[in-house]
């Protein structure tokens, strides 16, 4: 009992830390801009036990609940000393960057044109972003909340 209690508890502390990373969306992408072969995670085991002191409704929602992250990045982005550009439209500032569950980074410029940044991942996304400071239903709502 105490160790199910211990276990539990720490999945609670991570699920809280992972919660407060980043703004997060709860639904699927809704149209990837191309093919991405990224299986879901079949059974995610940190995220599978609900802590015993807490109804479930309580929990905050951890990083795999969601289907991904979402900031607003204002400045110019700049990756290995260069600047990137929107493919299409070239602009180069104010973008929503993207980190989906399977660790892919997209932008999204200002003109809603997409694109995959393979030189950044998760760990520059959690690097670079704040904490999270609310939950969306769907991507729209979550644009809304960042201005675009
Ligand atoms: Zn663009």
């Amino acid at each position: 009992m105490f160790k199910r209690r211990a276990r539990a508890d720490r999945e609670w502390r991570e699920a809280q830390r992972a919660g407060q990373a980043m703004l997060a969306m709860h639904t699927e992408w809704p149209e990837p801009p191309v093919p991405v072969s990224a299986p879901a995670p079949a059974t995610p085991t940190d995220a599978a036990v609900v802590p015993d002191f807490l109804p479930p409704d309580f929990r905050a929602p951890s990083r795999l609940d969601v289907s991904g992250l979402m900031m607003r990045w204002l400045p110019p982005l700049v990756i290995d000393g260069e600047v990137r550009q929107c493919p299409e439209c070239g602009t180069y500032r104010d973008w929503i960057i993207f980190n989906m569950r399977d660790g892919a980074v997209w932008l999204r410029c200002q003109a809603g044109h997409h694109v995959q940044e393979p030189r950044l991942d998760s760990a520059w996304y959690n690097r670079n972003s704040g904490p999270v400071d609310s939950y969306h239903p769907n991507l729209e709502d979550g644009l809304r909340h960042l201005g675009h």
